[in-house]
């Protein structure tokens, strides 16, 4: 077994990236050192559910992978808008109600922004947010965060050019929020005006002292980058079709635009990937995205760690 210092339980739910101070995320990350790749049984006779009201295949897999990791045991449904009582009426928070008598943790993915903080006000037991609508994924961000350290070294002093939909890309808003922590980073939003970053996150970074701008064009941005964070065009979320189509012809990353790019920058994505990173980018050994998924799985560890050990 991984031995790790004991410390006082310092998360009771994981709903927003917020709630990560840089000594809560050295924990999270010095966990994860320690146990990636491992097998163990710290979280033996613990039970997790999943409970996902929308589409997932890396987030849902790797919790559940981390847990089977960690001795522990797995329940749950996924498109529990059709499989689980909602679809009889059920309120989202009589369903956590119930779950959190089945489970020791509630892995809660959802369509609508503040589901998470709605059921964590209700359950009994532990909530993780993977995913409320357009609002945060703050597990993604951890594992994105630590993929920014693995590949560059560290967080402090980069510039980090977000693109594609950062209206509604729900990954950017946490990881925004969390590299805000961090000495000397830079950000540059980089999309077209229907889909370009919220009044809010932006009013939060100012206050934060961040140095930040917004464009449309990546080309003006790309030669002084260290991370190209590029996102999919959220189409479940628009009610506009005119504004998806000119939203989906937004930036586009191919050759072209990886000759731009300096030779030690990084390409991330949280993938799922439509059409906006060209697959002839894969090969580049600057695109990290498929590195970036695989840390899911250990940084998944940590937090059930920390919230269960
Ligand atoms: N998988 C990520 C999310 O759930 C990104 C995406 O769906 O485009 O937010």
């Amino acid at each position: 077994m991984v031995t790790l210092a004991t410390q006082p339980r310092r998360l009771e739910h994981v709903l927003s990236s917020d709630q990560f101070d840089r000594g809560l995320l050295e924990d999270v990350f010095a966990r994860a050192d320690a146990l990636a790749g491992r097998r163990d049984t710290r979280l033996a006779g613990r039970i997790m559910a999943t409970l996902f009201y929308e589409p997932s295949t890396r987030t849902r897999l790797s919790f559940e992978s981390a847990m089977l990791r960690l001795g522990g045991a797995v329940i749950g449904t996924e498109a529990a808008r059709e499989f689980s009582s909602a679809i009889k009426g059920e309120t989202l928070e009589d369903t956590i109600r119930m779950v959190s008598q089945y489970a020791d943790v509630i892995v809660l993915r959802h369509d609508q922004a503040g589901a998470a903080a709605r059921a964590a006000a209700v359950a009994s037991v532990a909530v993780v947010n993977a995913g409320d609508g357009p609002g945060e994924h703050p597990t993604q961000a951890l594992l994105d965060l630590y993929t920014i350290r693995s590949e560059l070294g560290s967080a402090d002093g980069v510039h980090i050019a977000f693109c594609g939909d950062l209206r509604f890309g729900r990954t950017v808003h946490s990881l925004a929020q969390l590299l805000r922590l961090h000495e000397g980073v830079r950000m540059t939003f980089v999309a077209p005006e229907v889909v370009q970053v919220g009044s809010d996150l932006q009013a939060r970074l100012a206050a934060a002292g961040v140095p930040f701008r917004l464009t449309d064009r990546l080309d003006e941005v790309i030669s002084t980058v260290d991370v190209v964070y590029q996102t999919r065009v959220q189409k479940e979320r628009f009610t506009d079709l005119d504004d998806f189509e000119a939203a989906r012809r937004s930036i586009r990353i191919d050759r072209a635009v990886m000759r731009a790019l300096p030779r030690r920058a990084i390409v991330m994505h949280p993938l799922p990937r439509v059409d906006e990173i060209a697959t002839e980018v894969d090969e580049d050994p600057r695109a990290a995205y498929f590195r970036q998924a695989r840390n899911g799985v250990a940084i998944r560890m940590a937090v059930l760690d920390l919230l269960l050990g």
